[in-house]
């Protein structure tokens, strides 16, 4: 009996520690680069990142040969993973890479087509099924018709003419076209997308394909003038793909990988293609159509960040950290627990002395609407510091008017 309850032990403990390796992630990523038109030296890393911080991946990059190497030598075990993320743009796979990959997809393997990777391969028909559509690589009517949106119908359009276009690089408003898919289910109907392209013209098959959001593309910004394509779900076998026009790379990264809309949707969409559902939570920094919405670092900022930088804030800085922090009260508060919660936080700042005089008259501006007792001997504690007195008064002098 002893023996057992000590190899029961051991055994847990071994399942412990093998679920603690694999950070708890659920699912296994591999994102294919190496070669492409963009700065996949950037924009890899980020998606990897970003994949890592849903908390549900486990990530990893695959990089092909240079361009003009042997592409033979390219064969990832696609099978060993839930879904292949395609940041990839460069010369045709090996046969044998081909036909593993279409195996793959087949037998129900998860892809994400990430913006130029719909430009790939434009004469490989079954990766042309799973895209839906394509741009740019010579294709034409060829290929298959354009799809877009005029008003509230999808338009097939079978006329002449290549494939793949857009304007000038800016801020635009995404359209959900379907709210009760999975990646798109608790978004907003409509939001602000940060600077990036908006894909245009694109053509191909568009088999089993929806599309699930389109932005209007603005002739004034050389676009269009149609609702175009942004995210797209196909079925091809028994696998899922989700297919993301948005996210173009700068050399740092920058603002369309920054985008908070961009990261949401790539994150959900992910999970999608390797599951069929979608788990995660729609993050209080959503965009919505009043505004964009970017996360800097490419990740979600705590209540602590934000209140590490309040600390150190002055009047020449930027109030984006004072900014979340409001928006993060107003989204995350319900009960009065929540408020509390907050408060409390706030409290610890305005009692700090080597927090800054500045980010403590932001947090007193700040607790006049949203304080509560809480609060109180703090404030009033700083009423007696000359440089704070005003701010301080107004905010007891609301808090009491608000019993
Ligand atoms: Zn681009």
């Amino acid at each position: 009996m002893k023996n057992l309850v000590k190899y029961l032990f051991v055994f847990v403990m071994l399942v412990f520690v093998l679920t603690a390796c694999n950070g708890g992630a659920s699912y296994k990523a591999l994102i294919i680069t190496g070669q492409n038109n963009h700065n996949w030296k950037s924009s890899s890393p980020i998606l990897k990142e970003v994949l890592l911080q849903t908390g549900i991946f486990s990530a990893e990059i695959a990089k092909s040969p240079e361009k003009g190497g042997d592409m033979n030598s390219f064969n990832p075990d696609f099978s060993k993973y839930n879904v292949i993320i395609i940041d990839y743009n460069g010369e045709s796979w090996s046969e044998k890479t081909k036909a593993a990959f279409v195996e793959y997809v087949k037998n129900g393997g998860g892809v994400v087509s990430y913006h130029a990777g719909d430009n790939s391969f434009p004469d490989w028909k079954e990766y042309n099924e799973m895209i839906g559509l394509g741009g740019w690589g010579g294709r034409s009517q060829k290929d298959g018709p354009y799809v877009y949106y005029k008003g509230d119908k999808m338009v097939i359009d079978t006329a002449a003419g290549s494939g793949g276009a857009h304007g000038k690089r800016h801020e635009f408003e995404i359209k959900a076209r379907n709210v009760e898919h999975p990646i798109t289910k608790g978004l907003p109907q409509r939001w602000v997308h940060g600077t990036d392209e908006l894909y245009a013209k694109l053509r191909g098959p568009g088999k089993n394909m929806e599309i699930i959001a389109t932005a209007f593309s603005d002739t004034a910004k050389g676009g269009t003038g149609r609702d175009e394509p942004i995210l797209m779900v196909v079925n091809y076998g028994k696998g899922r793909i989700f297919h993301t026009t948005l996210g173009h790379p700068d050399k740092e990264g920058g603002p369309a990988l920054q985008c908070v809309g961009f990261i949401t949707t790539f994150q959900r969409g992910a999970e999608w293609a390797a599951s069929g559902k979608v788990t995660q939570k729609i993050p209080y920094d959503f965009p919505t159509a009043a505004g964009s919405s970017y996360r800097l670092d490419y990740k979600e900022l705590t209540l602590e960040d934000d209140l590490n930088k309040i600390s150190q804030y002055d009047i020449t800085k930027s109030t984006k950290y004072f900014t979340d922090l409001q928006s993060r009260i107003r989204k995350e508060s319900k009960t009065a627990d929540d408020f509390a919660k907050f408060e409390k936080a706030m409290v610890k700042v305005l009692e700090n002395k080597s927090a800054s005089e500045d980010g403590k008259k932001l947090l007193l501006r700040e607790l006049s609407w949203m304080g509560s007792d809480i609060s109180v001997s703090a404030i009033k504690e700083l009423a007696k510091n000359p440089n704070l007195k005003d701010e301080a008064e107004f905010a007891l002098a609301r808090l009491s008017s608000s019993k």
